[in-house]
């Protein structure tokens, strides 16, 4: 089958549910990846065919379903470096970004400092540390074995070293006794009401364990990992959390009651409140 024939294939069946140009990047994205053609070489051979169009078509199926392309390929980019993905981990967002290099910005020590990411899940947010903090020793932190089974293997992909730790951060109180510099989380924040503004992609793929919280008990994870903080951060050490949208008052006044000091809200490029940060007085 030629692969221009296909590409008409894609755009017939998804341009309605994606658009033209999003089904455009899905279908270049998988003929690298299945048959590693670039845009170019389709560009410039258009008679280009391949034998069995089974599996790529299997994928155009899976996206009719709604499933995230970085599921369907099992990769995606997070702060310019490789990650593997599956459906035991959240694929990283952009917002995770801006919090890797807010940390990154602020981080001034770059002595062998100890850091520790809670809910890592692919290892986005402590490998990304890892990489541009070569002397840091980073800890990351997971209740799923299936997540961190991923966040091991892109710390090998990124030939960063990590110490993984399968653990409840709701039920964990110190960490073979260790103080840490800084400790970082990204915890499950959408509330239950909150999950009809949320995309299919999303709802339908992504592990609700990583994503969801009781309504009535929305801070539920950032309670227990500013407690934790007070117990195992080193004086001044800095605790930073992605947030929810909604609660950023909220999260000022949880750091603010648990003394924490420069306590600083921050937007991302969306102009939501996403991020804060603390330094433990
Ligand atoms: N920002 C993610 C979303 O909106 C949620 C991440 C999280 O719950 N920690 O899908």
């Amino acid at each position: 089958m030629k692969l221009k024939h296909l590409k008409n294939i894609f755009h017939e069946d998804l341009d309605a549910i994606y658009g033209e140009d999003e089904v455009d990047s899905f279908f270049y994205m998988l003929i690298k990846d299945y048959f590693d053609v670039s845009r170019i070489q389709l560009a410039t051979n258009p008679k280009y065919a391949i034998d069995d169009p089974e599996r790529i078509l299997e994928s155009l199926s899976f996206l009719r379903d709604h499933v995230p392309i970085q599921y369907i390929i099992g990769q995606t980019e997070f702060y310019g470096l490789p990650f593997k993905v599956n459906n035991h981990v959240l694929i990283p967002r952009p917002e995770t970004e801006e919090l890797v290099e807010r940390i990154l910005k602020q981080t001034t020590n770059t002595g062998p400092i100890k850091i520790l990411d809670i809910g890592t899940g692919s290892g986005c947010i402590a490998i990304s540390l890892a990489k541009h903090l070569p002397n840091a020793k980073v800890y990351a932190l997971d209740v799923s074995e299936k997540a961190l089974a991923v966040a091991k293997q892109n710390a090998k992909l990124n030939a960063v070293n990590i110490e993984f730790i399968e653990a409840d951060i709701l039920k964990t109180e110190t960490i073979q006794n260790l103080k840490f510099d800084i400790i970082v989380s990204n915890p499950p924040y959408v509330r239950e009401k909150e999950k009809a503004l949320m995309k299919p992609n999303v709802l339908e793929n992504e592990p609700h364990i990583a994503l969801f919280v009781k309504d009535n008990n929305p801070l539920i994870f950032y309670e227990a990992i500013t407690h934790f903080a007070i117990l195992n951060l080193v004086e001044k050490g800095v605790l930073y959390f992605e947030i929810n949208e909604y609660l950023g008052k909220n999260m000022i006044e949880l750091l603010h009651d648990n003394n924490f000091l420069n306590i600083e809200l921050k937007q991302d490029v969306f102009k939501k409140d996403r991020m804060i940060k603390g330094i433990k007085s």
